[in-house]
């Protein structure tokens, strides 16, 4: 059993056109970490985060989240562990036209087998954790931007998901709101969420406690490696730190 939410291991992914995006990554997150990934456009950052997040295999290396060797799981297997175990967000909120804000994020919970009413009580609740109950029957094209990516951050994280993976969640946002869904993470991540944030922005990424750099698909920094407890070449935090 390890104490990571996710584990990387030599890791590469290449594309085809031979393109290799991430390359020979080794990456440790432990539960309750708040991790900032930076880097140039190109650099990697979402396929990594894509790696993460079991939406895509690797092409050589080892992945396990939240326990499970990814490598090992059917493809049905994968999407009920990232149904259960992983919230996204993404720059573009990925709301649908027409839905109401409650109905949104409750169908965060579709494939986790909740009843319906339950539901629309856990998504009320989340609604609320994002400051947004007095929204829950508004429709997207209603809200201002920095409003609906926090309805997609509640729709994310309405499951209790082990791991929370935004990829450029403030880059369609003025930077107030930008600053608004960044403080949202970090009270997540304070009430104990694990959260990974894909950034190029290197001033957001600054107020990070961790912050992992990306060149050509390789980590060239990686602020939370500390001494002991890791085999030469692992890069991360040490098992003892990683739990809030
Ligand atoms: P970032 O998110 O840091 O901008 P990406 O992970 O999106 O970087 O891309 C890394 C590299 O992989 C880039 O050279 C990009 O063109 C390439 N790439 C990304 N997705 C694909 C894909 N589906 N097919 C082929 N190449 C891709
Ligand atoms: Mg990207």
């Amino acid at each position: 059993m390890t104490a990571s939410v996710v584990e990387l291991r030599d890791v590469s992914k290449t594309y085809p056109g031979r393109v290799t995006a991430v390359d020979g990554v080794n990456l440790s997150v432990g539960y309750g970490e708040l991790v900032a990934v930076v880097g140039q456009s190109g650099s990697g950052k979402s396929t990594l985060l894509h790696l993460m997040g079991t939406l895509d295999r690797p092409s050589t290396g080892r992945i396990t989240v939240d326990g499970y060797d990814v490598a090992a799981l059917s493809d049905r297997e994968l999407s009920a562990l990232r149904a259960q175990r992983v919230g996204f967000v993404f720059q573009q909120f990925h709301l649908a036209v027409g839905v109401p804000v409650l109905d949104a994020v409750a169908d965060g919970l579709l494939y986790a087998g909740v009843p319906r009413r339950e539901r629309r009580r856990r998504a009320a609740s989340a609604l609320g954790r994002v400051g947004l109950d007095h929204r829950t029957d508004h429709l997207p094209h209603q809200l201002s931007g920095g409003e609906r990516q926090r309805v997609a951050v509640a729709r994310a994280v309405v499951g209790e998901p082990a791991l929370l993976l935004a990829d450029e969640p403030t880059g369609n946002l003025d930077s107030a709101s930008g600053a608004a869904v960044l403080a949202l993470l970090r009270r997540l991540h304070g009430a104990g969420t694990t959260v990974v944030v894909i950034t190029h922005d290197r001033g957001l990424a600054a107020e990070l406690d961790r912050r992992v750099e990306l060149r050509d698909g390789r980590v060239v920094t990686d602020t939370g490696v500390c001494g002991g407890g890791w085999e030469p070449g692992v890069t991360g935090r040490a098992v003892s730190g990683s739990p809030v």
